[in-house]
């Protein structure tokens, strides 16, 4: 692949030297992960493709797009709606920010002591190792949390930025009426940058599309309700890390055959452990390719990881299907607004909805434990934590609290209380 793509990679402006340090590391880390699991569907050999090839054909895909006229817009935050960038004639594609591989670019500029999220989401654009980014002709930001919000303000010094103001009382009228704007605003500003103006027949075909792809992740999640899941958690967290950046329709088409061989699976009572492993569940910050820490010492410590709350996992379909039936560009915006309003993120106050969700799907999924993660200094999944263990002693559920970064320095540690909760859940 690195032959292959150098030329693509020079022209895109990357720094050679450190992104061949990055590639060479990937292979290792994914053998080790992923390749080694035992059972593994057959069709999980799309995403190890996709993930092969990282850096690569979907890059190319993107420049191709371009050369026949398009956009590139980047984004993190599902606050981002798909639909609305796909209307517009441009291509979405969701940047990575999962690995401290860039930290020192960071903290030239950013605090230390910040969420390393937001240190690698700003490092691999500073360090210029990353082809999407390159490749991207805006970056669109939100007004989730502080720290995002204030890297923003110094990511546009380096690529163009737009920042979306998501509110953070979400149950208000003035909240509805607020996101609604900002959504407007956004239209107009995707308008102005593809010179594309979207009408009710794109937002129709848009909403379709993302539709589509979230009825398939529903699925998926549902498929892992069965006893013995029929796939890990590992790969069902890479298969939704893919959906950030992979093409929406042909992703769709992939994570269909996926289901269905999973759907399989179930009828033949086929799983990835044992009908006795702990069934735990994540809840909390988002995990960003290549962020598979926690999930790899969990399974790798006997249990499975059964659903995860998470941008990576339920959160990312909360918005449910969304209504195209309207005849109006405002219609249908409002419809994508108010959905998106749904999502139950710690950026919202109160946000009481996340622990429902959270007590909900431990029954639905029959979990045996939660385990609460947090990336370090976020604080608005740090502080939720309270009223989620609170809420899962009622029920009878354990939590276990980890608080972490992307380092493998507490690797020894984080696996040790893992192993104590796991062996407390097993008695
Ligand atoms: S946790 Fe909240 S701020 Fe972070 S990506 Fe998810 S929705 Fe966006
Ligand atoms: S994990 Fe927390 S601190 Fe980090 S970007 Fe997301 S909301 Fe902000």
């Amino acid at each position: 692949m690195e032959t292959d793509y150098r030329k693509m990679w020079e022209d895109l402006g990357i720094n050679m030297e450190k992104h061949d340090q990055l590639l060479a590391v990937l292979p290792f880390v994914y053998r080790n992960v992923y390749l080694s699991q035992k059972n593994r569907p057959k069709a999980m050999e799309y995403y190890d493709f996709v993930v092969s090839g990282v850096h690569g054909i979907r890059v190319k895909e993107l420049l191709d797009a371009k050369d026949a006229g398009k956009k590139v817009v980047a984004y993190f935050c599902l606050y981002v709606p798909e639909e609305l960038v796909i209307a517009s004639n441009a291509v979405l594609v969701g940047l990575c920010g999962g690995s401290n591989f860039t930290d020192q670019e960071a903290e030239e500029v950013l605090p230390r002591n910040i969420c390393p999220l937001i240190k690698a989401s700003y490092g691999f654009k500073a360090a210029r190792i990353c082809p999407y980014f390159q490749a991207a002709d805006i970056c669109v930001g939100e007004t989730t949390c502080d720290g995002k919000k204030k890297m923003y303000e110094l990511l546009s010094e380096l690529c163009p930025t737009y920042t979306v103001e998501v509110p953070q009382k979400p149950d208000t009228e003035q909240a509805r009426e607020l996101f609604y704007r900002e959504m407007m605003a956004l239209k107009s500003k995707l308008e102005e940058i593809t010179g594309h103006k979207i009408t009710v027949q794109d937002l129709k075909k848009s909403i379709g599309i993302v539709n589509a792809k979230r009825a398939v992740l529903d699925q998926l999640i549902s498929t892992r309700k069965a006893v013995p899941p029929p796939i890990s958690g590992k790969d069902s967290l890479l298969v939704f890390q893919i959906a950030f950046y992979d093409d929406p329709q042909r992703f769709t088409q992939k994570t269909k055959e996926l289901v269905e061989e999973l759907q399989e699976r179930i009828k033949n009572k086929v799983g990835v452990v044992d009908e006795s492993a702990p069934r735990i569940m994540v809840s909390g910050c988002p995990m960003a390719i290549p962020n598979w820490k926690l999930h790899h010492i969990v399974e790798s410590s006997g249990a499975v990881i059964v659903v995860e709350e998470s941008c990576v996992g339920t959160r990312y379909t909360s918005m449910g299907q969304i209504d195209n039936s309207a005849n109006t560009v405002e219609d249908l915006i409002r419809a994508i607004s108010d959905a998106y309003l749904n999502i139950h993120c710690s950026c919202f106050t109160p946000n009481i909805g996340r622990v429902e969700d959270v007590v909900r799907l431990a029954k639905e999924f029959k979990v045996d434990g939660v385990i609460h993660y947090s990336l370090q200094t976020c604080h608005g999944y740090n502080i939720e934590a309270a009223k989620m263990e609170k809420s899962l002693k009622k029920i009878n559920v354990p939590m276990l609290k980890i608080e972490t970064d992307y380092s493998n320095e507490d690797v020894g540690q984080i696996t040790t209380r893992v192993e104590a909760f796991l062996e407390m859940i097993r008695k």
